[in-house]
């Protein structure tokens, strides 16, 4: 079928181009010209008249946590919590109703973030325990990286493994006893003991996220679900879905691994999903540290509000050069999650030094540095010399600012989220929400790219479009088909619904909504007004 839409607009540097028609057929951009040109092209079967709104590159996002975006919006989340006394509140009601049903599960809520509360500071073990001694209860922190538990948890949990394996990933008090925050594979261990989802739940909500996505506009997303191949229900959920439901962004997973002795395995599953038209087996996921917020982030100089800390290594120097010289045999990808500057300076020295060949100095397998946040000039200089790439996420820049002065100081924080430097050295960069930790609309990632706190550290928006279209298309190997509007290219495409270039000043651009998605010429989305 031959879909023509009309009477739209196209960004060309920083100009809008008016009066566009674009033909799609078979999934494909047939032809892209004037409506004057349109006249001549083949007549289409169905006409959209999109009456001004601009046509976009699909947008996609480089790296997200689907399943947990969508259980984030299908149960009590503490995003919009103000202050520890709301928190608590909040926290007191859903442990109400579940004695009232005599529920006694777990009580698992995401999001609490103490820089915005008047006492910052975060809630505490005996918050908790007052609230329930009975009912386990985990809060994990908006980084991902940090919760706080009380007592009940604690009583069942092997925290005491983990205080010995991974210093620093159990908190204890002046007396030595744990204080009821965890942080990293204590953390991660712990949620995996209690995110036993059915599948029909998993599928509820992956079906929730997928559809969700869409409607911001994303035609693909890359996402980590998983920390573990023993941990893989939401694959088989999600084939299931995608078997049923046509109209669907792109799935590709990135697949958190610890060893690498499991890449053998991991191979195996890429190759069971070679040739799957929805799903992708995209890349192993790795932490080599953990969050600012949490003080997680490896540092070369301590914290500045916590100068006893420099963050966690996560992955040892030689584990790593393992990782890169088995990856590069193995032909697969690794995405590493690093924000710190030690962190992140430690990946170049390990690629660089696994690395001997130049076909190997070239990145064919697309290996990325997910945050690359505190760097600067020299770091991304020697980052620029290596062919690793960048998943970057904008938001982050705003969200953090003054969390990053208190943790950082004035001359490293300004020197940190320069996502304009690292366009500007060449290095290929992607934009990502990290949703659940910020909100999965694209629009507001490229609002937050066009608009740094540090204006001079802004992008064009025609640069920040192609940041989260184009580069994610790179950085998941599906470069030359994806990411532009060019004839011969899959009809990825984003609709939205602004009709001049000044609505697509950062203050607009956050209110404005998706007219229409398409994926591979197919309708993924569409507005009633359409
Ligand atoms: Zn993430």
């Amino acid at each position: 079928m031959r879909i023509r839409l009309t009477n739209c607009s196209l960004i060309n540097k920083n100009l809008l181009i008016l009066d566009r028609a674009i033909q799609i057929e078979d999934g494909l951009i047939e032809a892209k010209g004037s409506m004057q040109d349109s006249i001549r092209w083949p007549k289409a079967d169905k006409e959209l008249s999109l009456t001004g709104y601009i046509v976009l590159p699909g947008l996609m996002d480089a790296h997200m946590h689907l399943l947990n975006w969508a259980l984030r919006h299908n149960q009590p989340s503490l995003d919009d919590v103000r202050s520890i006394d709301e928190l608590l509140l909040l926290l007191g009601n859903q442990v109400h109703k579940q004695q009232e049903e005599g529920d006694s599960r777990p009580i698992v809520l995401g999001g609490w973030n103490e820089e915005l509360y008047p006492e910052h500071r975060p809630p505490t073990l005996q918050e908790l325990d007052e609230i329930s001694g009975q009912i386990p209860i985990v809060l994990t922190r908006i980084c991902g990286h940090v919760c706080v538990v009380n007592s009940a948890i604690l009583r069942d949990f092997a925290w005491q493994e983990f205080a010995s394996k991974e210093p620093g990933s159990v908190g204890f008090d002046q007396d030595g006893q744990p204080n009821g925050f965890l942080s990293e594979s204590a953390m991660m261990k712990l949620l995996s003991l209690h995110e036993n989802m059915s599948n029909n739940k998993q599928k509820e909500l992956l079906l929730l996220g997928l559809k969700s996505m869409a409607a911001y506009g994303l035609t693909a997303i890359a996402s980590q679900e998983t920390n573990s191949l023993d941990d893989l229900d939401f694959l088989t959920a999600l084939m299931e879905i995608y078997e049923k439901e046509e109209a669907l962004p792109a799935y590709c997973a990135q697949i958190g691994l610890s060893h690498p002795d499991e890449i053998p395995e991991f191979l195996a599953l890429r190759e069971e999903f070679r040739g799957h038209p929805d799903i992708t087996i995209s890349s192993i996921k790795l932490f080599k540290d953990g969050s600012l917020g949490g003080r997680t982030a490896l540092l070369h100089e301590p914290y500045c509000d916590e100068p006893s800390k420099t963050g966690l290594d996560l992955i040892p120097y030689t584990d790593l050069l393992q990782w890169f010289q088995k990856a590069n045999k193995a032909g697969v990808q690794l995405t590493i999650h690093a924000i710190g500057d030690r962190a992140i300076a430690e990946i170049i020295s390990a690629f660089t030094e696994a690395c001997r060949t130049d076909p190997e100095r070239a990145n064919p397998n697309r290996h990325t540095i997910i945050h690359c946040q505190i760097t600067d000039d020299d770091l991304l200089r020697r980052l620029s010399e290596t062919n690793l790439a960048v998943i970057a996420q904008p938001l982050f820049a705003r969200s953090d600012w003054s969390m990053a002065l208190s943790r950082l100081g004035e001359t490293r924080r300004n020197l940190a989220y320069d996502y304009r430097c690292v366009v500007d050295l060449g290095i290929h960069q992607a934009f990502s929400s990290d949703s659940p930790i910020e909100s999965a609309n694209p629009l507001l990632t490229l609002a937050a790219a066009i608009d740094h706190p540090q204006p001079d550290k802004s992008l064009s928006l025609s640069e920040a479009v192609a940041a989260s279209s184009v580069e994610v298309a790179y950085i998941l190997g599906m470069e030359g088909k994806s990411g532009q509007l060019d004839p011969g290219s899959p009809a990825d495409i984003t609709v939205i619904k602004a009709r001049s270039e000044a609505e697509l000043q950062a203050a607009y651009l956050r209110q404005l909504s998706i007219a229409l998605t398409i994926r591979e010429g197919k309708i993924i989305y569409r507005d009633p007004e359409i």
